[in-house]
């Protein structure tokens, strides 16, 4: 008896492990990488949301449209300070339980688009239905797209009352807050998701990569200890990187997790609702942050099948401190080791530039200005564009004066040839020139005599030409974007009026 028993504790002990290791790799539930839904997404994308700058009155008939197929059940729960309707929407019949808001900073808009297109997604019938499906049967799905309505009219951060609704959840002085408060106190989720965008020039680490996601599982108090709540948001969120990691490896981040009493994720963590935080951060090239939206739509329904599954159950608590934290190594633009002449000083050294942005509402556009904010050793920082400019010597940007008649028929070609020859402004003969953001330029404007000589200093507005001594322009940097004059010359976004 005793000699079989010790042979068979072995081979039961392996038979159980093969068998979990199994259950592991061929589970039930196939997780979403097993899906078509990645490349679906053009299917679900909802095609009445192209740009960024989303406002309430585009998402009424959408949610007019969900709610008129039966997937959405939908209840006006009040307002935003000036008057416009807060929706709570509900998709699913399951027991459990999840609570998303977006947009509660009204000029961080992704996950509100990645929402419509989760909308798209459930409504849809095609060979992910056993995938949905779980998802309605499992989940209640309550979401409150943008949470403040009145910041996204003019697409700023705070409410009318410029308070910042994500350090309202203690005080509740706004009505947003309050209404995002009492839809938790109501309902009482198991999960919740605060759902954000971040500044684009967050690193990984101090690596040179962008964190185009961050996550983060707030902790509810200041000595920011791990229980089974926040442990089950950590759990999420290291389902998430393995299934972002594949479209933007290195590109997933973790925020500062120091507590934050007036902060929704806190005090729902602290209420025992799993909340995760994620924020959007840049992708080279996706100023319109739409490949980011895709990656929220991917992400949070990755998220969503786990918790219908139990699938996170699976995952190791330590693999989220693992993730690497926000860091602040990037700019826009680094021109590294270009050689400045001023007055009596000849030197070479990097350039760190970044743009503020400003809004134009009428036509939901960001309009750039660019400003030198770095000179110096910028061997630890990297730029979403960079030039080695060790060749190079800047150089400040020439003049032409013209009629204001002929810079209006300037073509873009001409403007290309001016930029290649040297010069950076247009001054008019016969008036004053336009001040502000310009629109399919690639000159700038000028009314002063001086601006144009001056060369690169620190905040100052970057326009300079690089080129080798003696010879011909190679970039031109104007009003802190990089052009190169060996390719083909497209507008740039806005140069600048002075
Ligand atoms: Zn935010």
């Amino acid at each position: 008896m005793m000699r079989i028993k010790l042979l068979a504790t072995p081979a039961i002990i392996i038979l159980l492990f093969s068998l979990g290791f199994s259950l592991r790799r061929h589970p039930a539930h196939p997780p979403i990488e097993n899906t078509s839904i990645w490349q679906n997404y053009e299917q679900y994308k909802e095609p009445a949301i192209q740009h960024r700058m989303v406002k309430h009155a585009d998402m009424q008939p959408l949610i007019t449209k969900h709610v008129s197929s039966g997937l959405l059940r939908s209840s006006v729960i009040g307002s935003s300070v000036q008057g416009r309707d807060i929706h709570h929407l509900i998709a699913g019949k399951g027991k459990i339980k999840v609570l998303l808001w977006s947009q509660m900073h009204g000029d961080e808009s992704t996950a509100t688009m990645a929402i419509f297109d989760i909308f798209n997604f459930l409504a849809a019938k095609d060979d992910n239905d056993r995938f949905r499906q779980l998802l309605k049967e499992k989940l209640e799905l309550h979401f409150i797209p943008m949470v403040n309505p009145d910041g996204a009219e003019v697409w700023k951060r705070r409410n009318a009352m410029d308070i910042d609704i994500n350090r309202d959840a203690r005080s509740l002085t706004t009505p947003e807050a309050r209404l995002l408060m009492k839809v938790a106190d109501d309902i009482k989720p198991r999960f919740g998701f605060n759902l954000h965008d971040q500044n684009i020039l967050y690193s990984v680490g101090s690596s040179a990569k962008p964190a185009t996601i961050s996550f983060l599982a707030p902790a509810y108090n200041h000595t920011r200890e791990m229980n089974e709540v926040r442990q089950d948001a950590a759990r999420l969120i290291v389902l998430m990187n393995h299934t972002l990691q594949k479209f933007i490896p290195d590109q997933v981040a973790k925020y500062s997790d120091a507590h934050e009493p007036r902060g929704f994720g806190d005090t729902f963590q602290k209420k025992g609702i799993s909340t995760v935080l994620i924020e959007s951060g840049g992708y080279r090239g996706d100023t319109q942050k739409q490949y980011i939206r895709k990656l929220n739509f991917y992400a949070l329904l990755s998220a969503l099948y786990a918790i219908a599954s139990n699938a996170y159950e699976n995952e190791k608590v330590e693999e989220y401190f693992a993730i690497p934290d926000n860091g602040r190594s990037l700019f826009n633009l680094v021109i590294r080791n270009a050689e400045i002449s001023n007055e009596n000083l000849r030197y070479r050294t990097s350039l760190g530039i970044n743009y503020s942005t400003s809004v134009n509402i009428s036509e939901r556009r960001l309009n750039y200005r660019g400003v030198i904010e770095e000179l110096g050793d910028m061997q630890n920082n990297y730029g979403y564009d960079e030039v080695e400019a060790s060749s190079l010597v800047s150089l400040p940007g020439k003049i032409i004066t013209m009629t204001k008649a002929e810079w209006e028929k300037l073509s873009l070609e001409s403007e290309a040839q001016l930029l290649k020859q040297g010069y950076l402004y247009i001054r008019f003969s016969d008036q004053r020139s336009p001040t502000g953001p310009l629109q399919n330029r690639l000159l700038n404007l000028i009314n002063g005599a001086s601006t144009g000589a001056r060369p690169p200093g620190l905040y100052q507005y970057p326009n300079f030409i690089l080129a080798p001594p003696e010879g011909r322009p190679k970039y031109a940097v104007v009003n802190g974007f990089l052009v190169d004059l060996s390719k083909e010359i497209r507008p740039l976004p806005n140069t600048y009026g002075y």
